[in-house]
């Protein structure tokens, strides 16, 4: 079982099930292998903190498996062409005769596997796929045509009826690997394989002792944390003291079903002053969450034998928000160019982006102004914009390495409409420091704030940044708590501070008139190509 990047749990995990099935079934002992990739890691722009998680995950897993004889083989290999082969080389050294994986359907990630495939028949190897990240895989949902949806609420539509129809097949739980024999261990060749250790980082992917360090406190590893995180979600109230590491364990935090973060998803799941949203997105991510293990659980949590499709409800709401990301998979497989770097509408690739490009030696490897350098753009990654709820953002991800989805939308929609900064920038930046990061609900979050995407936000619908602020953050405690020069502001004040409170303050003024910015951007959209 070759385990891969997104794909970092033992249970309900189809590939390695299957495998496992196999080998009882041929009478042979399963091996497990994980080959860390640093050149896939810098095309794809992986965060530290991410590959920092994926390791503390690794040594999770690594016991996971020793509990059960199975040797668990960690590599690293570049560069990234060649590591089919070196998988083979592996398969060959160990007389391996079937390869189980999970696959990604990130471009890259599909033309090795193709490679993979090839490599199966010429060595007689048995190559089998599955698919293990959604619930119901890219290529089931198709419109009339036989079309991948580019409009959500169809798409929810037939998702919610598809998988209700046949629940059995899209959910059940694939069961645990069996253990092997104990006499591997005596094994001469196979005995060696259970030396290997996961490295303590990836050259080039270095954290700090600190921010490893607040980063284990924020996002603890291995499965049992990530279903405890489920479980605080589905059970406990949300709080406004919360904002930042979570406890899941907290006493005294089971407060009754009816109050639960998910029973009241549906109101206040935009509230950004408490901690309203599960944060499952980092375990779902890696994988280190089966997001069926999440369905199961909102149908045993309403005693129901469907999923909820009532969007009027907590749960509903909820469910429907985890087929986003199956959304969101599906067009980066129907229409793989969005991942290039190239608008889903075609007709914005003209629109004119504010020039605060580097140098042009400086390597561009997609199209579009990924590689903008300037004063705007640093002090927008900074949280120093002067607008407090993005800037109360950007230092939360900063931070934490992750933020809510009402603050994604906020501060991506002020990076391109209103300081006019090609999304692709604000994309990758995202990719660099989140340590949920998702190539295609990263992708599909800006092109829909920067209207280039599928089913986006309309150009002309633009965001004031303080009116998002005073309804998303009513009492004002997320932006306290990640500004701390406006700890003691309270009102509109905080919102919107006028440049003789912010002078006070020592905090600044905001760049960017909101109302210019916006006759701007309209202009610029309404006709692409012009200034
Ligand atoms: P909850 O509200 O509890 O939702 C549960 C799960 O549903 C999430 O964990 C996620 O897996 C899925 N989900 C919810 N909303 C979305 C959505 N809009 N698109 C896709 N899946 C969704 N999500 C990522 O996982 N990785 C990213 O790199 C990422 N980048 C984003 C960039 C932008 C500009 C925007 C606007 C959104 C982005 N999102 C991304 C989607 C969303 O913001 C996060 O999934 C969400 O904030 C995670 O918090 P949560 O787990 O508490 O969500």
């Amino acid at each position: 079982y070759w385990m891969r990047f997104a794909d970092l749990r033992m249970s309900d995990n189809r590939a390695l099930s299957q495998a496992s099935d196999r080998a009882k079934a041929i009478g042979v002992p399963l091996v497990a292998l994980f080959v860390l990739s640093p050149q896939d890691y810098v095309a794809h722009d992986r965060s530290s903190r991410r590959i920092d998680f994926v390791l503390r995950n690794l040594a999770s897993l690594q016991n996971s498996f020793h509990e059960l004889n199975i040797p668990f083989y960690i590599t690293t290999h570049s560069p990234r062409k060649t590591l089919p082969e070196r998988v083979f080389e592996l398969l060959k050294e160990y007389e391996c005769n079937h390869l189980f994986a999970n696959l990604e359907y990130e471009v890259d990630e599909l033309r090795r596997d193709i490679r993979v495939w090839e490599l199966g028949e010429k060595n007689e190897i048995q190559v089998n796929l599955f698919h293990n990240k959604n619930v119901i895989e890219p290529g089931v949902i198709l419109t009339k045509q036989g079309r991948g949806y580019t409009v959500y609420s169809p798409y929810w539509r037939n998702w919610i009826a598809t998988l209700n129809n046949n629940l059995e097949g899209y959910i059940e739980e694939s069961p645990e690997p069996a253990p092997n024999a104990e006499s591997i261990k005596q094994d001469k060749k196979l005995s060696s394989l259970f030396e290997t250790t996961v490295p303590d980082y990836v050259e080039g992917f270095e954290l700090h002792e600190k921010e490893s360090a607040r980063m284990e406190e924020y996002w603890p590893a291995g499965e049992s944390a990530a279903k405890q995180i489920l479980e605080r979600f589905l059970k406990t109230r949300a709080r406004s003291s919360q904002l930042g590491a979570v406890d899941p364990l907290a006493p005294g935090a089971q407060n009754g079903e009816k109050h639960s973060r998910i029973a009241k998803y549906k109101e206040a799941r935009d509230q950004m002053d408490k901690d309203t949203t599960s944060r499952l997105s980092v375990y779902l991510s890696s994988g280190v969450l089966s997001i069926r293990e999440c369905i199961r659980q909102t149908m045993a949590l309403s005693g129901s034998k469907k999923v909820d499709a009532n969007t009027s409800s907590g749960v509903g709401r909820w469910v429907q928000e985890l087929a986003w990301r199956d959304f969101y998979t599906g067009i980066l497989s129907h229409y793989p160019r969005v991942s290039m770097g190239r608008p889903y509408l075609e007709k914005y690739s003209e629109v004119v982006w504010e020039d605060h490009q580097a140098p042009q030696d400086s390597a561009i490897k997609r199209e579009g102004r990924d590689d903008v350098d300037g004063e705007m753009f640093r002090r927008w990654k900074d949280g120093t914009t002067g607008v407090p709820i993005v800037d109360a953002t950007m230092r939360s991800i900063r931070e934490m390495g992750w933020v809510h989805n009402r603050a994604r939308m906020i501060a991506a929609m002020y990076l391109t409409k209103d300081l006019m900064i090609d999304w692709r920038a604000g994309e990758r930046y995202f990719m660099q420091n989140l340590i949920d990061g998702d190539l295609a609900s990263n992708n599909g979050g800006w092109q829909w704030c920067a209207s280039t995407g599928v089913d986006p936000c309309p150009y002309f619908r633009i965001f004031n940044p303080h009116t998002q602020s005073t309804k998303a953050d009513p009492t004002g405690e997320f932006i306290r708590n990640w500004v701390p020069e406006l700890r003691k502001v309270f009102g509109p004040d905080l919102h919107n501070p006028p440049p003789s409170v912010a002078d006070k303050l020592g905090y600044p003024r905001t760049m960017i008139d909101h109302s210019a910015a916006r006759d701007r951007a309209l202009r610029r959209f309404k006709n692409p190509g012009t200034e």
